[in-house]
């Protein structure tokens, strides 16, 4: 008999099962709101032509050698002015310990494997609820506990549950670790205001919780790459110390590049250099070292001032088409056609998720070919110019 004869079938993952399903469809105006992948107004996947020009720039330039443990180090150097800014005091004296990850996903697991390995307080990670499905193995595999607390409560007003969040982490085990989205929440969409934000890091200092920033659309919620980071750097002003998690998926379209990065802050350059060496002994036996390919394309274009400044104004472009078809939406089921209900949540939402109800989502998979996952959550960026009227009127149907 097959060693593997007692080995269960799994369930399909959540997300990536729903492209399946809308491939399989045949139904000519089928949509596929599922994946959080941006698409172009012609609903193809996007390709951005600062990303064209640097491949272009690196063409025939380079072997195909390995890069260090820790990935290529102009990578990370500019991964950190971005995120922390290029002003700040812990990138000029050298207090950023930083290695290249196999994009955001990769950064969770390296950053679970150093708490788990070398966090000196509780081994318990609290994530949202809701959080990206993937969070949540993440974090065990990673050998952490994970618990809970309330983020946002589905019920008639699409909003932050505040009340919800602040007593669930006072009431949170003083010393464990918290995961935060430094914005655009997803599945909800949905981010703490600034105020908001400053009474998070009183909360959070006085339960002496460790921050731990899953930070994967710097840019693309905003359109501003120095807005979306304002959480971390407003914490790390605050005098917390923090991790930090990037991925350059959605912001440079460098999905299966996987490109992305995992810090730390440090008291000290000598400890950020004790951190990395600690961080390259958890890397090395788990894939000894980074794809060097998407790295190589994101320095190019984080190191060149004027590919830089183009690259900003793409990210911008992709975050405000999202932005005008969350307008359009709106408008089509509130002025257009009267669509029962609040909308407005639509447009007050940030990045590319927004939320229906499971029994309407469902009503919209079954009848009309718009394919999304289960919990309701519809990727804007599946939006375009060309398919937004047949959404809307799916939608007013599946409501009424
Ligand atoms: N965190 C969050 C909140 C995400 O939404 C995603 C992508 N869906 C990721 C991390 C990681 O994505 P990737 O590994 O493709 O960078």
């Amino acid at each position: 008999a097959s060693s593997w004869a007692g080995v269960p079938a799994g369930p399909p993952d959540p997300i990536l099962g729903v492209t399946e399903a809308y491939k399989r469809s045949t139904h000519p105006k089928k949509m596929n709101v599922g994946v959080g992948a941006y698409r172009d107004d012609n609903g193809k996947p996007y390709i951005l032509p600062s990303v064209k020009q640097a491949e272009e720039s690196l063409a025939g330039k380079f072997d195909k050698e390995y890069l260090p443990i820790s990935g290529l180090s102009e990578f990370t150097s500019l991964a950190a002015k971005l995120a922390y800014g290029a002003d700040s005091p812990l990138v000029k004296e050298g207090k950023i310990a930083i290695t290249q990850s196999i994009s955001g996903t990769g950064a969770l697991r390296i950053g679970g494997a150093f708490f788990q390995r070398h966090y000196p307080g509780v081994k318990a990670i609290y994530l949202p609820t809701p959080t990206w499905g993937n969070h949540i193995p993440i974090f065990k595999d990673s050998g952490l506990e994970v618990r809970r607390y309330r983020y946002f409560t589905p019920g008639e007003a699409v909003g932050l549950d505040w009340a919800g969040v602040v007593e669930d982490l006072k009431n949170a085990e003083e010393g464990a670790i918290v995961l935060l989205h430094a914005c655009a929440h997803n599945p909800t969409g949905i981010d703490p205001t600034p105020e908001q934000w400053k009474q998070l890091s009183e909360v959070i200092k006085s339960k002496k919780l460790f921050p731990f920033f899953d930070m994967a659309y710097q840019g693309f919620a905003s359109g501003d790459t120095t807005k979306d980071a304002f959480a971390p750097r407003y914490f790390i002003e605050q005098g917390h110390q923090i991790a930090l998690c990037q991925s350059f998926a959605k912001n440079m379209g460098l999905y299966g590049e996987r490109v992305g990065a995992f810090s730390l802050t440090a008291s000290s350059a000598e400890e950020k250099a004790r951190i990395e060496s600690q961080i390259k002994i958890l890397v090395r036996p788990m894939y000894s070292n980074p794809p060097v390919h998407g790295a190589r394309i994101a320095a190019a274009i984080l190191g060149d001032p004027k590919l830089n400044a183009q690259w900003e104004g793409e990210v911008k472009g992709m975050a405000d088409r999202i932005i005008e078809m969350r307008n359009v939406l709106y408008d089509k089921l509130t002025h257009e056609l009267k669509t029962p209900g609040d909308w407005s949540h639509i447009k007050s939402q940030i990045g590319i998720f927004t939320g229906l109800k499971p029994e309407q989502t469902k009503a919209l998979a079954e009848k009309a070919h718009i394919y999304m996952t289960a919990d309701g959550r519809i990727s804007m960026a599946g939006l375009n110019s060309h398919n937004i009227g047949y959404f809307a009127e799916c939608v007013d149907k599946a409501v009424r």
